[in-house]
């Protein structure tokens, strides 16, 4: 028998950061408000940073009362920050209901303010120089928990930097957790939310190939960054153990076709391990690549792993390599480590720090 409607359990309201504009419309219609009602409630949390429904002056009284029946205005996690003695590099770790915590970084430089956010807890794919690979996945992220994160390091900041980039470099692989992923850049991107720029957002991938054809038919010049860290399949095999599903003559062409489709030229990611990719026929491999797709490099000498054997290798070294690149590939990068001391660095998120 079908359980009446007194014996359904009340649902729980959805919490708003997961909600799209279109989303939250919805919901009001159901209390037979019409959908401006979203757009104000958007400006005064997104724009105004107004978190409680009594403040927002222009709605009804009759909605700001029963307002925990639309949605939950609570951030979905308890933020802590660490930052590094020079102040310009943070941590955060969002402790959620479940009790999973999820890393944020926020790195400023003379030029910009970037924020790093996570997509999953853990990762199931295993790059074998990567903290986060090491625990596994324990789950995706939902899209509010990965707005949350924004709005945590938004709140902290102070809102004062609104052209800040947002990069998918945290702990987990994007592109394995696609919607969520993309109903928070919608949210992010919504003119009467944050309106972060599409071109300021970058998402990573260790290369999930029919995803990455996927984002190309979003419609949204989104940076891409592709985790190549090898020229041959019998290296990256070895370190991205995600290569024996999709090779480099699958990974390169949509890369090369997403850089056509979006109008935007993909990032190479290469993670320098001392003795293993640092090699000149390396460089000479990776200056082909990266000419062939127009795309730009950015090396990122190895961040340690404890318990990994892998070494970094020397400043004289990474420059070496960095110089063997410029005559053949059209814009290099070299990653300075930030917030090393507080283990935000690259690869060094999953729960490493003494304070975690
Ligand atoms: N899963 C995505 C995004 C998160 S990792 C991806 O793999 O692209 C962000 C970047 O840090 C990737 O290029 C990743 O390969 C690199 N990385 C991982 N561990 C690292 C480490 N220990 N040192 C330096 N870079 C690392
Ligand atoms: Fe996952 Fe990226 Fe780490 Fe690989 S490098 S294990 S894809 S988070």
């Amino acid at each position: 028998m079908d359980p009446t409607p007194a014996d359904t359990p009340p649902q729980p309201s959805p919490n708003f950061y997961g909600l799209t504009r279109g989303l939250l419309a919805g919901r009001l219609a159901g209390l037979g408000l019409p959908p401006y009602r979203a757009d104000q409630i958007f400006t005064w949390v997104y724009q105004k940073h107004h978190r409680s429904p009594a403040g927002m002056t222009n709605l009804p009284a009759a909605l700001r009362e029963r307002f925990e029946s639309l949605c939950d205005l609570e951030l979905p996690g308890v933020p802590s920050v660490h930052g590094t003695a020079d102040g310009l590099t943070h941590k955060f770790v969002l402790t959620l209901a479940d009790g999973a915590r999820v890393e944020s970084v926020s790195m400023r430089t003379e030029k910009r303010l970037t924020f790093c956010v996570s997509s999953q807890v853990g990762c199931a794919l295993k790059c074998t120089f990567c903290a986060t690979g090491l625990m596994g996945l324990k789950r995706n992220l939902t899209a509010a928990e990965i707005v949350a994160q924004v709005v945590a390091m938004g709140d902290f900041h102070g809102w004062r930097d609104d052209r800040f980039n947002l990069v998918f470099m945290g702990m987990g692989e994007p592109l394995a957790n696609y919607e969520p992923m993309m109903q928070a850049i919608h949210i992010l991107h919504d003119p009467l939310g944050i309106h972060l720029g599409a071109r300021r957002i970058t998402v990573s991938t260790s290369g999930v190939v029919p995803q990455i054809r996927r984002l190309a038919e979003e419609g949204l010049p989104l940076g891409l960054a592709v985790s190549l860290h090898a020229t041959t399949d019998a290296l990256r095999d070895r370190l991205v153990p995600l290569n024996r599903r999709w090779p480099l003559a699958e990974l390169l062409p949509s890369a090369r076709e997403y850089g056509r489709r979006t109008g935007r030229r993909v990032t190479l990611e290469y993670t320098l391990l001392a003795g293993i990719n640092d090699r000149e026929e390396d460089a000479v491999g990776l200056g082909a690549i990266a000419r062939d797709l127009a795309s730009k490099i950015n090396l990122i000498p190895y961040n340690p792993v404890p318990g990994l054997e892998w070494k970094r290798p020397s400043p004289e070294s990474v420059d070496a390599f960095a110089r063997r690149l410029w005559p053949i590939a059209p814009a290099v990068t070299v990653r300075h480590t930030q917030g090393g001391e507080i283990w935000a660095a690259c690869g060094q998120l999953g729960g490493l720090s003494p304070a975690a």
